[in-house]
């Protein structure tokens, strides 16, 4: 019998949301996860399921029963030759990194960190960048999950296909995902190389930047004309961490988090600011020759609000100069860098934001010192305005203020999914208040 705990606190990584469930589980097996479920039903709970509760939102609250997948966190079967790999849903994407690793394979694409677990990463639509690869969920080859009536179902391309369509982005509002099988490639060396050029150049070849790097991405830096280019590709080159001692020894962190800490009191710095650490991490070093995974994964280590939609690539010049613009002609709103402007293919997932249409995603943020709020509602409000004027969809995980009204708009299929989860969980049992916003 799973004992459920009361008394625990849930709080996302960012510490930006949290939630006291009343009961919560560590399960470790499917017979676990249904005795769960079924006390639910007997007394009309609603559950969550958490993964590595990274999402900078509250999609992971609830003050019912929490499950969390902590313990389901096995790797069941390694197919070489397919180069597939069956994981219990729970696994962290960093354990999974190591294993594959050993066994030759790797992820396609990954995306800024990997604490993050197999399902969770499928839950919200986690990408990175590369218009010639999609969304993480597009690496998902078949699962399992369990309803709310404590039934377990399959589903992949070959069996029910429709549910495979709306499972590969859940939201965690159509059941417990139990296993996930993924499409992996095999290992590589990868290199980043990095260069620089103005915003309006970067974004004036933005063609030949997307053709010359199989996964390119740019960070702009609000408030200057001044973009860092990243190319990742695969090498043949021996390794060479070529560690930049300003950043990767924390030098930089500990600075940079305190300047923009006096920031909060002085936000005329913020320009120069960002201005300083573009010069200061993108202007000298070049190259680093790493491990795939490696060169993916970023040490993030600032508690943030992040907004990231994706917009049809096409507009990606003139969303970014429209932005741009505002902040210019608005100097009461500073913005901090970087602005993070990154590439994924289209896709036939029901809730992608890359649903059939290749997309660029611009990912702004603004830091926490040390904890501290900072004003962005002024900005928030008028990227999403500009995103939304583009054609933009919201990630799931990120902030947004977006409803049911919008999505049905935003997400041809959204009736479609409406239709499979209602008939998955009558009752409602897997939503939550982020999930009602979206489906009522
Ligand atoms: C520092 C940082 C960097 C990030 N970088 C990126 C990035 O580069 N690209 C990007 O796209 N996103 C990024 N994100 C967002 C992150 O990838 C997503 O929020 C992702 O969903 C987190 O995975 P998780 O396991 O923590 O999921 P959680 O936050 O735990 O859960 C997410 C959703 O999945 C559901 N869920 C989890 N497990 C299950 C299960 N087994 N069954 C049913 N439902 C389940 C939850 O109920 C919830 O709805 C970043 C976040 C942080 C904090």
């Amino acid at each position: 019998m799973v004992l459920g705990h009361s008394g625990f606190r849930f709080q996302n990584w960012a510490q930006t949301y949290g939630s006291q469930p009343e009961l919560y589980f560590q399960p470790t097996s499917a017979e676990e996860v249904k005795e769960i479920l079924d006390l639910a039903r007997q007394r009309s709970k609603r559950v969550k399921v958490v993964g590595g509760g990274h999402s900078p939102s509250d999609i992971a609250c609830t003050d019912d029963f929490m499950i969390d997948m902590n313990k389901m966190n096995k790797i069941l079967k390694v197919d070489k030759e397919k180069k597939q790999v069956t994981v219990e849903a729970g696994i962290l994407i960093v354990d999974l990194n190591e294993e594959l690793t050993k066994c030759g394979l790797a992820l396609s694409n990954l995306g800024a960190v990997s604490e993050v677990a197999a399902a969770g990463v499928i839950g919200t639509g986690t990408h990175n960048t590369g218009i010639q690869h999609g969304i993480l969920s597009t690496q998902v080859v078949a699962l399992t999950m369990m309803t709310a009536a404590g039934e377990m179902l399959e589903c992949s391309e070959s069996s029910n296909a429709d549910l495979f369509q709306a499972a590969r982005l859940h939201l965690g509002s159509l059941g417990v995902i139990l296993t996930v099988t993924i499409q992996c490639v095999s290992h590589s060396t990868f290199r980043r190389s990095s260069s620089h050029q103005p915003l309006k150049e970067v974004l004036d070849n933005l063609d030949t930047h997307l053709k010359s790097s199989e996964y390119f991405r740019f960070l702009w830096f609000p408030h200057t004309e001044n973009v860092s280019i990243l190319y990742h590709d695969p090498t043949d080159k021996p390794l060479s961490s070529n560690a930049n001692w300003f950043w990767d020894y924390a030098i930089g962190y500990y600075l940079l988090e305190f300047l923009l800490w006096i920031s909060t009191f002085l936000p005329r710095l913020v320009p120069w600011i960002n201005k300083f650490f573009f010069w200061v991490l993108y202007t000298g070093r070049t190259e680093r020759v790493d491990i795939s995974h490696k060169v993916f994964n970023f040490e993030c280590r600032f508690r943030q609000h992040v907004q990231d939609w994706a917009i049809p690539i096409d507009k990606t010049k003139e969303a970014l100069l429209e932005l741009k613009a505002w902040l210019e002609k608005t100097p009461n709103v500073v913005a901090h860098f970087p602005v993070e402007v990154r590439f994924a293919q289209a896709d036939n997932i029901l809730l992608s934001p890359c649903f059939h249409r290749d997309s660029c995603y611009i990912n702004i943020l603004m830091h926490r010192p040390y904890g501290k709020d900072v004003p962005f509602q002024e900005y928030w409000l008028q990227y999403e305005g500009i995103m939304k004027k583009a054609g933009g969809r919201p990630h799931w995980a990120k902030a947004h203020t977006c409803t049911r009204k919008d999505f049905e708009v935003m997400y041809p299929g959204f009736q479609k999914f409406c239709f499979i989860r209602e008939n998955l969980d009558p009752t409602g049992m897997f939503l939550n208040p982020y999930l009602e916003k979206v489906f009522y």
